[in-house]
């Protein structure tokens, strides 16, 4: 049997740290362990009731069999009536596409675009999986990095600095996973603008688009103009601001062209997405006033819980965050603690310092290297307050 190889494909795909790390949490747990995950990025909310009874309503209807790839008549209205709203773009019912979570669409977009010999502009600090698709997609991921100095928001000058003639497209993510930072309208205008006569595709990733704290406002890119709107798809879900990670729903916008492309990898691969999730996308993207009102609640409570975390932020020697703006995580830089020596072992990086606070402190946090951002380590704050406040005083004590 030893002939039987797998493909360098899988064997050089990394795991996805943020997935890993939650199941090693789960693990400690499961052996009795008292651990605090501030892991993964998932709501610690239920799905609201009124979406959880749209679900119920479709099941007693017989909601039960394969829709057309896009989705069903009613999940396709509703998202083009989402993405007029939200993102201020008019998409017809074929420029819509509901997929497996962000995560399929954000593969299936690269998938699109790129192949061997392209490259593809990603931002960091990233989303552990950016790169990882890219290369799946057989491109090449070119990283750009902004620094906590810039409160890591990239300039345009940067962006246009890593376009070659290989270059097919950029991921944009704002809000941002791991560092909280929401790019104004002013800079994604600035970076926009870089693209003009160029051949780049932008994958603009919104999926945090609801969870905006004090003065902040999402914007979408694919709305500044004419160029813009011809270049970008936009792709975001469920998961975040409905409180539905499990439904796996995520929805995409953009020109006829690249849509066109992810339905026919859609078709060969999943046909569509569940048709229970479907019905439940379709009454949670019209965001009646009782749901309205409850995904206010829980953007509420991820600024309140953001507050805390930088409250007690002032309790950690030697760490410092920038204050998040969006999304539900703090980025904390521990790069003062990196090569020194504590509690009779050395921090070498932030990968052991991940691994140590899950040892020795039991709380879980995904580090900082498999964002692109060595010597950090995010912590989500998706997690219940107590819970955070839990961490962080274990974190306190850890470092004391
Ligand atoms: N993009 C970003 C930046 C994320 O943090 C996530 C979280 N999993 C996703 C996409 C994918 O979300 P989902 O597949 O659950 O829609
Ligand atoms: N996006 C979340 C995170 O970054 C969920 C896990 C994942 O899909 O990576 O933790």
């Amino acid at each position: 049997m030893e002939n039987l190889l797998l493909h360098q494909r899988v064997l050089q795909l990394s795991l996805s740290a943020t997935l890993q790390m939650q199941a090693r949490a789960k693990a400690l747990k499961d052996q009795g362990i008292s651990v605090v995950a501030l892991s993964a990025g998932e709501p610690d909310f239920e799905t609201p009731k009124v979406i959880v009874e749209a679900a119920k309503q479709a099941l007693d209807k017989g909601v039960s069999r394969y829709t057309a790839v896009r989705g069903s008549d009613e999940l396709i209205k509703a998202m083009q009536l989402k993405f007029l709203r939200d993102q201020k773009v008019s998409y017809g019912p074929l420029q819509v596409l509901s997929t497996v979570g962000a995560k399929s669409a954000i593969a299936m977009a690269l998938e699109s675009v790129a192949g061997p010999g392209d490259e593809v502009i990603v931002l960091a600090p990233f989303w552990v999986s950016y790169p990882e698709q890219v290369r799946l997609a057989g491109a090449k991921p070119i990283i750009v990095s902004a620094s906590a100095e810039q409160n890591y928001i990239h300039t345009a000058a940067m962006i246009k600095a890593a376009i070659t003639k290989n270059t097919r497209a950029i991921i944009l993510n704002s809000p941002n996973n791991p560092t909280g930072a929401v790019f104004s309208e002013q800079v994604l205008r600035e970076i926009m603008e870089v693209f003009v006569g160029t051949a780049v595709w932008v994958i603009s990733d919104e999926i945090y688009e609801h969870l905006v704290f004090d003065e902040e406002k999402h914007v979408s890119p694919a709305s500044f103009s004419p160029d813009a709107y011809a270049r970008t798809v936009v792709i975001s879900g469920a998961s975040k601001g409905y409180a539905m990670t499990g439904w796996r729903i995520g929805v995409v916008g953009g020109p006829l062209a690249i849509v066109d492309a992810m339905v026919k990898l859609q078709q060969q691969r999943y046909s569509c997405i569940a048709s229970i999730s479907q019905a439940a996308a379709a009454f949670a993207l019209q965001e009646t006033p009782e749901l309205k009102s409850e995904i206010e609640k829980m953007r509420g409570a991820y600024q309140t819980r953001r507050d805390e975390v930088m409250r007690m932020l002032k309790n950690l020697p030697g760490v410092t965050c920038i204050k998040p703006k969006g999304a539900f995580y703090a980025f904390l830089d521990f790069s003062k603690w990196m090569g020194k020596m504590h509690k009779g072992a050395l921090i070498d990086n932030d990968d052991i310092l991940a691994m140590r606070l899950l040892n020795e402190a039991h709380v879980a946090v995904v580090s900082g290297a498999a964002f692109g951002a060595p010597g950090c380590v995010r912590l989500s704050i998706a997690s219940s307050l107590p819970d955070i406040t839990e961490g962080m005083k274990r974190i306190q004590t850890w470092l004391e």
